[in-house]
C-alpha cells in the first residue's frame, strides 16, 4: 500500500501554494493524500505567523499531533513555513516534531524526509542568502482545484511595515524569471487549469530585468488554454496606472483589485510605515475605477493599531466611503513577536478594537449589499469550480471575484457559464444557467 500525506495549512494563499507544491512534491514521491492526520505517515504542519490567532491556532495543531505519534511512532511529522524562521526553538519544545523546516527550503522535502530517516530528527532553516536557482524552483503543485491554480511570482517583501513580520520569515523581495512563470503557467494550462493566480507578496513591484508586472500579465495572457488571469497582494505604493492599464487591455486579466489601505489615518499610516498617504490611496483607486469601471475593490483593515484614536477611526471610515469597497477583510490589531510596532503601547483597549471591527465590517458589508443588489437580473460570467461545501449547489465566481451560487449538474463545472443572477446577499450571489450558453470548453 502506498505511503499517505497530510497537509495542514494556516496563513495566506501564498502558503496554500507552498503546500500544494510539497503535496506535488510527494506525489512524485509516490505517497498518495491521506484524509485525515491520522491515516497519514507523513504529516507537515505549514504555519502562518502574520497573525497570532492562526499562529496559536498552529501551535495548538501540533501539540495534538502527540498521541498520533504515541500511537504510530513511525509516523513522521513535520513543521514547515513562517514559524520555524523565527521560533524554531518553541517548537523543538516538542518532542514528537521530526523534522523543522523553513519557508525557503520547502523544495528540499524528499532530501529531508530522507534524512530524518538516517539521522532521526532534522532541523533545516535557512535565510534568503540561498542560489538564485534553488529557490523557487519549477514544481508541479498538486491542485486543490483542478480548474484555478495559483502561481508565486514573487516573494519575500522589502517594505517592513512595523506590524508586520513577513520581512523576518519570507526575507527580501524576489521575483521568478518570467520565463519560468510562463512555463509553470503552460504545463497548468495542460492540467486542464482555466483560470491563474498570480502570487506576490507585493505583486505590483514584480520586476525581473525589463519585466514588470503590467508586462508578465500581458505573457502569461498569451498561454493558450488560460481564460482568467487574477494577480494578487497588491500594494498601494506599487499599484501604478501601467497595471490599470494592463487591466483594461488585456481582456483575461479580471477586473479585480485586492490593495490593502490597513488605515485611513495618515498619522496611523505613517507609524505603520505604509509608504503612501490616504490622498494617496484615494488618488490610486480614483484612477484604477476610471479606467475600469467595473473593477471590483477589495482590502485588508487594521484597527485598533497602537495610538490609534477616534478620529483616526473615523478617517479609516471616510476613506471607505470615498471609495467603496466590494470586500474588506478587517483585522484587530495584536502585537507580533520581533517587529518594531510589538515595542509601541498596545493602548487601544480590546472592547474598542471589537466595536471598531464590527462598525468597520458593517459598513463594507452595506457597500458590498448594495452593489450586489444592483446585478441582480443581470447576466455574468461564472467560470464553475465545483460543488459548494454542502454538495447542493455548483460554485463559481465572476471575473471580478464574486463567489456565485448556481443551479446545475456536474456537467458544468470546469466551464463558464452565463448565468442569469436572481439573489444578492453582502458576500454572495444566487443564480440560474442561462440555457445553452456555456462556452462548450
Ligand atoms: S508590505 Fe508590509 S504588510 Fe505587506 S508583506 Fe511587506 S511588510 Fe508585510
Amino acid at each position: 500500500m502506498a505511503k499517505r500525506y497530510f497537509i495542514k495549512t494556516f496563513g495566506c494563499q501564498m502558503n496554500v501554494n507552498d503546500s500544494e507544491k510539497m503535496a506535488g512534491l510527494l506525489e512524485g514521491m509516490g505517497y498518495e493524500k491521506a484524509e485525515t492526520p491520522e491515516e497519514a505517515d507523513v504529516i507537515i504542519v505549514n504555519t502562518c505567523s502574520v497573525r497570532a490567532k492562526p499562529d496559536n491556532k498552529a501551535y495548538s495543531f501540533i501539540g495534538n499531533l502527540k498521541r498520533i505519534k504515541k500511537r504510530k511512532p513511525d509516523t513522521v511529522v513535520a513543521v514547515a513555513g513562517c514559524v520555524p524562521q523565527k521560533e524554531r526553538e518553541q517548537i523543538l519544545r516538542f518532542s514528537h516534531v521530526d523534522l523543522v523546516f523553513g519557508t525557503f527550503n520547502f523544495m528540499k522535502l524528499p532530501s529531508l524526509l530522507e534524512r530524518v530517516k538516517e539521522e532521526g530528527k532534522v532541523v533545516e532553516v535557512l535565510n534568503s542568502k540561498i542560489p538564485e536557482e534553488d529557490r523557487v524552483p519549477l514544481i508541479d503543485s498538486s491542485l486543490e482545484n483542478p480548474y484555478v491554480a495559483y502561481v508565486t511570482v514573487q516573494r519575500g517583501c522589502n517594505r517592513f511595515c512595523t506590524y508586520c513580520i513577513v520581512p523576518f520569515t519570507r526575507g527580501r523581495e524576489r521575483s521568478v524569471k518570467p520565463e519560468l512563470v510562463v512555463e509553470e503557467v503552460k504545463r497548468l494550462a495542460e492540467r486542464g487549469v482555466k483560470e491563474v493566480h498570480l502570487l506576490g507578496q507585493n505583486v505590483d513591484f514584480y520586476r525581473y530585468g525589463d519585466t514588470g508586472l503590467a508586462q508578465l500579465l500581458h505573457m502569461v495572457s498569451e498561454v493558450p488554454g488560460i481564460e482568467r488571469v487574477r494577480f494578487t497582494t497588491s500594494h498601494p505604493a506599487g499599484f501604478s496606472e501601467e497595471i490599470a492599464r494592463a487591466i483594461r487591455e488585456i481582456p483575461k486579466v479580471c477586473p479585480y483589485v485586492h490593495l490593502p489601505p490597513q488605515s485611513g489615518s495618515n498619522r496611523i499610516l505613517e507609524r505603520m510605515n505604509r509608504g503612501y498617504t490616504r490622498e494617496e490611496y484615494i488618488e490610486k483607486v480614483k484612477m484604477l475605477k476610471e479606467l475600469v469601471p467595473e473593477v471590483a475593490l477589495s482590502g485588508d483593515f487594521i484597527v485598533g493599531f497602537p495610538g490609534e484614536t477616534e478620529k483616526d477611526f473615523e478617517e479609516t471610515l471616510s476613506l471607505v466611503e470615498e471609495c467603496v469597497f466590494d470586500q474588506g477583510f478587517v483585522f484587530e490589531y495584536s502585537p507580533r513577536p520581533f517587529t518594531k510596532a510589538a515595542t509601541f503601547p498596545d493602548d487601544v483597549p480590546k472592547e474598542v478594537k471589537n466595536r471598531r471591527l464590527t462598525e468597520l465590517q458593517e459598513l463594507i458589508k452595506r457597500q458590498a449589499l448594495e452593489k450586489n443588489r444592483e446585478r441582480v437580473g443581470k447576466v455574468e460570467e461564472v467560470l464553475i469550480e465545483g460543488f459548494s461545501p454542502k454538495g447542493t449547489e455548483l460554485y463559481g465566481r465572476t471575473p471580478d471575484n464574486k463567489p456565485v451560487a448556481v443551479a446545475g449538474g456536474e456537467e458544468l463545472i470546469g466551464k463558464t457559464v452565463k448565468v442569469e443572477i436572481i439573489e444578492a446577499s453582502p458576500f454572495f450571489l444566487k443564480g440560474k444557467p442561462i440555457e445553452g450558453t456555456s462556452n462548450g470548453n
